[in-house]
């Protein structure tokens, strides 16, 4: 092949493939479901072992299938090498253990995932890393006020789910660069097609695969995109640097320099944690991407034609949309969603939380389902469900009040999504 995949626009490298190929072969990427590979050679496998040759043999650490993912992934968001997961929690999981231990701390904004949060304020705090957070609209001297000494982690959302608001990332970096500290978002939300963290200086990306990238609510995964833009060599990262007692005393900084933190992440946490993305997952997914374009769009413009339409229901109090100059976080979203503002729109219902369930009830063909980034419409009342575990002030720390709804919007007819939601609101 004479062209490089990462040299063509994005639309052509969600739906392309070119890897060297045999006359005959398949045309999609095949899925090679099988946990082991054949090998007559004992040193051939010690080598694989051993990170002195690239090959697969066992599929918890690589498959194939998972591997095109990878790739794919990586192009897409401008990185150097990617990992797969069985679902986004474990690629965060991952992607934060990676470079954390007992004693480390991070900062992140306060607007995230439900799941992140428990991770990071409960989960990952019983195991002795601890998180500050902060609001994303915090100043620069806030946020560089809440780093320690410890500190090995600035994380964010690109989009805040389910509060829609988008990161500033000029700012995230700036301070990430003067307390050189990596940098590691969110990206689920807005999808590779719609923003790319690591082309704003972001260093480490993380998505939810079983959002948009599946598209079809039909599979879980996770996966890590490393954009190889960080150098762990400055005293903070002694895991990527000194030598791997585990693996025979390898440094992954001075063998694979900018690949150090994607191959430690494959090499010891997927290989002793085991949260792999099973293949005919990534067959799925890689199906997914091929039309994330084309629905990323469509949810867009959809998104943003209801949120403005709900804006004038008297039986709306509130509209939260990316997109809508109304938002608080609007310049941010002008500046780096110039494709669209996403498909996730978050809405106070009048009448509180009883409201928000009769409006719930009263729809006709939308309904209530636990997911985003589905190509069906469908909403969520995130207060007795995805937030469920948070006490109220956490609630509204985050941005999730008992009236609010969350919608997302899906690639129907527009007239038809808001037809059902008008009518809805209509009966409460
Ligand atoms: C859904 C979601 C996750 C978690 O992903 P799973 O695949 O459900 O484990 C993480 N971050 C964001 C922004 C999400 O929307």
């Amino acid at each position: 092949m004479s062209v490089d995949l990462k040299n063509l626009e994005i639309e052509t490298q969600l739906v392309q493939s070119l890897e060297e190929f045999e006359e005959g072969e398949s045309r999609t990427v095949p899925l090679v479901q099988s946990t082991t590979f054949n090998y007559t050679n004992p040193d051939t496998l010690a080598e694989l072992f051993d990170l002195k040759k690239l090959g697969y043999f066992y599929s918890r650490l690589s498959n194939p299938t998972v591997a095109a993912f990878e790739n794919k992934m990586a192009i897409l968001e401008k990185g150097v090498g990617a990992l797969a997961f069985a679902s986004g929690q474990a690629a965060i999981t991952a992607a934060i253990l990676t470079i954390c231990k007992a004693g480390d701390h991070i900062v992140a904004v306060s607007t995230l995932y439900g799941g992140t949060i428990t991770l990071l304020a409960s989960t990952l705090k019983n195991y002795g890393i601890e998180t500050t957070f902060l609001n994303p609209e915090a100043s620069e001297e806030e946020f560089k006020a809440a780093f320690r000494e410890n500190t090995k982690i600035l994380y964010g959302e690109t989009l805040g789910n389910p509060e829609m608001n988008t990161l500033d990332f000029e700012k995230i970096v700036k301070v990430a660069k003067e307390k050189d500290v990596p940098t590691i978002v969110d990206n689920t939300l807005a999808s590779p097609y719609l923003c790319n963290p690591i082309s704003y200086g972001v260093n480490i990306v993380v998505h939810s695969a079983t959002k948009y990238i599946d598209g079809q609510g039909s599979v879980l995964g996770g996966v890590i995109v490393d954009g190889g833009n960080y150098n762990w060599d400055n005293g903070k990262f002694p895991m990527l640097v000194e030598p791997d007692a585990s693996y025979h005393n390898m440094s992954y900084y001075k063998t694979f320099g900018n690949l150090a933190y994607i191959i430690k992440a494959r090499a010891n946490i997927l290989r002793d944690m085991g949260a792999a993305l099973s293949p005919f997952n990534a067959f799925i997914l890689l199906r997914g991407l091929e039309t994330l374009h084309l629905r990323m769009e469509r949810h867009s413009e959809n998104a943003l034609a209801l949120a403005t339409a709900l804006e004038k229901n008297p039986n709306i109090t509130w509209v939260k949309y990316s997109k809508l100059p109304s938002h608080y976080s609007y310049k941010n979203a002008e500046k780096y969603l110039t494709k669209g503002g996403s498909g996730v729109i978050l809405v106070g219902v009048k009448g509180g939380r009883e409201g928000a369930e009769k409006f719930i009830k009263g729809l006709e063909w939308i309904r209530a389902v636990v997911h985003v980034g589905d190509s069906r419409t469908c909403v969520l009342h995130p207060a007795s469900t995805t937030h469920r575990q948070l006490s109220e002030e956490d609630l509204i720390k985050c941005g999730v009040l008992p009236e609010a709804v969350r919608i997302n919007v899906g690639i129907e007819n527009i007239n038809d999504i808001i037809a059902d939601i008008e009518q809805a609101l209509a009966k409460i």
